[in-house]
């Protein structure tokens, strides 16, 4: 057989999806692959029965049917303070995921260097293999996940084409505060690369903490590409609705790239879609509040259960320290790998093992994500209660 191209070789399939294979032939509890298993809001759904029978069947506009970007127009362009042309300035991808692997193709040649901080959600690693460019990795130190400017500038001074901001951030749960989103842009600014942000939490936020858009920062609109979907917000993540939005140059020529890889986002989904951006502020406080009583109620459990964890600002996930576990003779020289395919073998839970976020050699996390019901959540809680016993023998 001729040989595959030299780009697959370099990385592997993901280990977050693939944690979602192994958990589905065990049956286990996912608490890996963060999605929920509640329904999207009834009015959604309800649209998307009348657009069964009421199309549209086909083909929407490569770029997204125009009232679904009027609608992200109009969303973000209130939450960044400033008005965003449909036309040029919006486009509706499949998924945050397609979003940042078009804008990634986009600005990106072969050998540019990207900024990527870590621990990082593991698509950016792939984005920057298929589109030719090498990461520079900044740390974001636990257990606050702070990082270092220095280290930041730095690494702007390897000549960075582009900065990736995970904003809530996946995997530790860090929200952004306004004034590291500024030294970010100045550096940005100074150094003259671009911004990639990927806001797909940006609704599951907690108080105290507040999401800041990048893009809405003075001075910052024009060199900041938002990638956000409408996933999570809406708990629609297998529609794959995604979107970007920047300074027209960019997004007209992630266009060509978007319509290339994908032709568009399915039609229906996207008509049926436009239902949720109409929702007022109470949905999006009333999804804030969901999340909020699930981490504390989880959070506490593992508590109880004398797990150590990150306990997050945003987003639905948490790091769980299993190193109490590695000490004991029976785990040692265990990967994290490895001790998440023991929890779903003998506890049917599945989590993903945080050394496919970091950077760094890290063996001593798990994943958690607590998008589930209540009742899952407490058969889940019960498992990993047995579990930890493990560490009072
Ligand atoms: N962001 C989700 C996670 O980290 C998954 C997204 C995806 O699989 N496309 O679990």
């Amino acid at each position: 057989m001729p040989q595959l191209s030299r780009r697959i070789e370099k990385f592997t399939d993901s280990v977050i999806r693939r944690m979602t294979r192994i958990s589905d032939e065990y049956d286990a509890i996912n608490l890996s692959q963060g999605f929920p298993d509640f329904d999207p809001p009834k009015e959604i759904l309800d649209a998307l029965a009348q657009v069964a029978y009421g199309g549209p069947h086909q083909y929407s506009v490569t770029y997204g049917a125009p009232n679904l970007r009027e609608a992200l127009a109009q969303k973000h362009g209130k939450a960044i303070g400033r008005v965003v042309d449909p036309e040029t300035e919006v486009l509706v991808t499949c998924g945050g995921t397609e979003a940042m692997m078009s804008i990634m193709m986009t600005i990106c040649n072969p050998g540019d260097k990207v900024i990527v901080f870590s621990p990082f959600y593991e698509n950016y690693g792939a984005d920057a293999i298929l589109s030719g460019a090498d990461p520079i990795y900044v740390p974001l130190v636990p257990p606050n996940f702070e990082f270092d400017p220095v280290a930041l500038e730095a690494a702007f001074q390897q000549g960075a084409k582009a900065i990736i901001v995970c904003n809530p951030s996946n995997p530790t749960g860090k929200v952004f505060r306004k004034d590291e989103l500024e030294l970010i842009g100045r550096l940005a600014t100074q150094y003259d690369a671009f911004i990639l942000t990927d806001e797909v939490y940006e609704h599951i936020v907690f108080p105290p903490y507040h999401h800041v858009h990048m893009a809405g920062l003075p001075g910052l609109y024009d060199r900041t590409i938002t990638c956000s979907s409408l996933s999570k917000t809406y708990s629609i993540t297998g529609w794959r609705l995604g979107y970007l939005v920047g300074p027209a140059q960019v997004v007209e020529n992630a266009k060509k790239v978007h319509d290339f890889l994908t032709v568009g986002a399915p039609a229906p989904l996207q008509e049926a879609a436009c239902v949720g951006l109409k929702f007022g502020p109470d949905y999006y406080l009333g999804l804030q509040t969901l999340y909020l009583e699930k981490r504390d109620y989880f959070c506490q459990a593992l508590d109880r259960l004398g797990l150590k964890h990150t306990t997050p600002q945003g987003s639905y996930f948490v790091l769980v320290d299993i190193s109490d576990f590695l000490k004991l003779p029976q785990f040692s020289g265990w990967t994290d790998l490895e001790f998440c395919e023991w929890m779903i073998r003998e506890y049917r839970v599945a989590a993903v093992p945080g050394s496919s976020f970091f950077r760094e050699p890290v063996n001593n996390f798990i994943r958690l994500h607590f998008a589930r019901s209540r009742e899952v959540l407490d058969e889940a809680l019960y498992r990993l209660g047995k579990m930890a016993s493990i560490l009072n023998q």
